[in-house]
C-alpha cells in the first residue's frame, strides 16, 4: 500500500529508479511493473479534480481546542482528516457533514438540534476563513475546479440527518442560505421526513411522510442535493418518484456484494442510473466485506456504550478516552479487514449494474470510515492505484473521483433555475 507524508521525494524517486531500470527487462519484473504503476495512478490521481462527498468531521471542528490546521495522528487521536493530510492524500474537495444524532422529537429536542446544526456549519465556515491561505468555501460545482486551479482544498456543506429541520419547512431555507448543498433525509432512526434503514422499531411512515415530500420539493427548488444514504428501501423509492432533480447516495455500497440494509440493491442502482443520480462508495468495513459474528467485540462495544453518555454531553477528555476504549476493543477483537481491493469490488459492481457515470467516492471519515489502506484521508489515492490496477482509464477515474457527482449538483441547480423561473411566470 503506498503510503505518504511527502508524495513528492518518493515520485521523484520513483522516476529516477524506473529511468535508472531501463535498460533491463523492466517489463518482466513485478517490483518494476509495480513501481510504474503506483506513479501513473498518483499522477492521474493529482491530475483529477477528487471530491469526497461525506465526511463527519465537523464533530470534531466543535471539539474546542480541535484544529483543522494541525496535522493529527489517526490513531493516536481517532481524527480522520484535517487540512495537511488532505494536502498528503490530494483530496482536492470535501463535503463536511452538520450531523446531529436522532433524539426526541418534540419542540424542544428540534430547537436543540436547529442549535448544535447551525453550531456545526459555523464551524465549518469559520474554519475557512481561519485557513483561508489553503481552503475556501464551496457553494456551487464549479467552484471546486477554480478552487483546485488555485490551488486551495473546496469545502462544501451537507448536512446528514433532516431532524434539524424539525416541523419548520422554512428552515431547509435557512441551511441553503448558510452554504448547505445536499441533505441526507435522515439518519439511524425514523425522523419526522422519512423512515431509516436501521430503526429497531422498523418503518413508520412508509417511506418518506407527507413532510418529507414537502422538504424535497423544497429542496429541489432551493437546489439542494437530495440524499438517500441510512433511508429504507422505501425512501430510496419514494426520492426517485418525488424528486425533479436527480438524486444522491452520499455514502452507501452494493448490497449484491455485501449484503447490508445501508447497501443498494441493483435494482436500485438500476434506477439510479436512469434517474442520473450517483452512488458513493463509502469505506465502512461492515458495508464493504461480510464478516463473520463478532460477540466478544458486540458485548465489549454494547457494555462500553451502556456507560457513556451522549457524545455531545462528553467533555473532550470523555470523548478521547472513549475513542482509545473503542479502538482498544477493536484491535483486541479484530474483524476480518476490510481493504481497498473490497472498495474495488463494489465500483467494479456499480460499474457493471449502473454504468461508469453514476459511481463516486463518499469515505464517511470520521463518522466511522476508514479501512486498511484507506484508513485516513491521507491514504485516499489508494483507491485510485487499485482502479488503475483494474484498468480503470484516467477518464473513467476523473467519473468516479468527482466528475459524476458534479454533473449531478450542476443538474439540480439547473432543475431549481428552473422552478424558481416557473414561479415568477
Ligand atoms: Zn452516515
Amino acid at each position: 500500500m503506498f503510503k505518504t507524508s511527502q508524495s513528492y521525494p518518493i515520485l521523484f524517486l520513483l522516476i529516477l529508479l524506473i529511468s535508472g531500470c531501463k535498460e533491463k527487462s523492466a517489463s518482466t519484473d513485478p517490483k518494476m511493473e509495480e513501481m510504474k504503476l503506483t506513479q501513473k495512478a498518483l499522477e492521474i490521481h493529482k491530475r483529477v479534480l477528487t471530491l469526497d462527498t461525506h465526511s463527519d468531521t465537523p464533530l470534531r471542528m466543535i471539539e474546542p481546542g480541535f484544529d483543522m490546521a494541525e496535522r493529527h495522528d489517526p490513531r493516536e487521536t481517532g481524527s480522520k482528516v484535517d487540512y495537511p493530510r488532505m494536502i498528503e492524500g490530494d483530496l482536492d474537495a470535501i463535503f463536511f457533514a452538520a450531523f446531529v444524532s436522532q433524539d426526541i422529537r418534540d419542540d424542544d429536542g428540534n430547537t436543540r438540534a436547529k442549535d448544535l446544526c447551525l453550531q456545526m456549519i459555523d464551524s465549518i465556515v469559520a474554519s475557512t476563513q481561519k485557513n483561508s491561505n489553503i481552503v475556501g468555501l464551496a457553494l456551487n460545482p464549479e467552484d471546486a475546479y477554480t478552487m483546485e486551479k488555485a490551488g486551495k482544498r473546496a469545502i462544501y456543506i451537507g448536512i446528514e440527518n433532516g431532524y434539524p429541520i424539525g416541523e419548520d419547512l422554512s428552515n431547509v431555507e435557512l441551511y441553503f442560505d448558510r452554504g448547505v448543498r445536499y441533505i441526507t433525509l435522515v439518519h439511524s432512526a425514523n425522523n419526522d421526513l422519512a423512515d431509516s434503514a436501521t430503526d429497531p422499531n422498523g418503518p413508520e411512515h412508509g417511506g418518506i411522510s407527507a413532510f418529507g415530500s414537502a422538504v424535497v420539493q423544497e429542496m429541489n427548488r432551493l437546489g439542494i442535493m437530495v440524499d438517500v444514504s441510512h433511508g429504507n428501501d422505501s425512501v430510496f423509492y419514494d426520492a426517485i418518484s418525488m424528486s425533479k432533480a436527480p438524486i444522491i447516495a452520499s455514502h452507501s455500497n452494493a448490497r449484491s456484494i455485501t449484503d447490508h440494509q445501508r447497501n443498494m440493491t441493483d435494482e436500485m442502482l438500476g434506477l439510479m442510473a436512469k434517474n442520473g443520480g450517483v452512488v458513493q462508495l463509502t469505506m465502512l468495513a461492515n458495508y464493504l466485506r461480510e464478516a463473520p459474528p463478532n460477540k466478544k467485540l458486540d458485548s465489549a462495544l454494547a457494555t462500553l456504550r451502556g456507560n457513556m453518555k451522549p457524545i455531545e454531553d462528553m467533555t473532550l477528555e470523555e470523548r478521547n478516552a472513549m475513542r482509545r476504549s473503542t479502538q482498544e476493543l477493536n484491535e483486541r477483537y479484530p474483524d476480518p479487514p476490510a481493504t481497498v481491493k473490497h472498495v474495488a469490488d463494489h465500483i467494479d459492481h456499480i460499474v457493471k449494474v449502473a454504468g461508469i457515470d453514476h459511481v463516486g467516492i463518499g469515505c464517511d471519515f470520521d463518522g466511522g470510515g476508514g479501512i486498511e489502506g484507506v484508513f485516513d484521508v491521507s491514504e485516499v489515492m489508494n483507491i485510485t492505484i487499485e482502479l488503475v490496477r483494474r484498468g480503470y482509464t484516467e477518464e473513467e477515474i476523473r467519473k468516479i473521483w468527482g466528475g459524476n457527482l458534479i454533473r449531478v449538483f450542476k443538474e439540480v441547480q439547473a432543475v431549481a433555475k428552473r422552478i424558481q423561473s416557473e414561479e415568477k411566470s
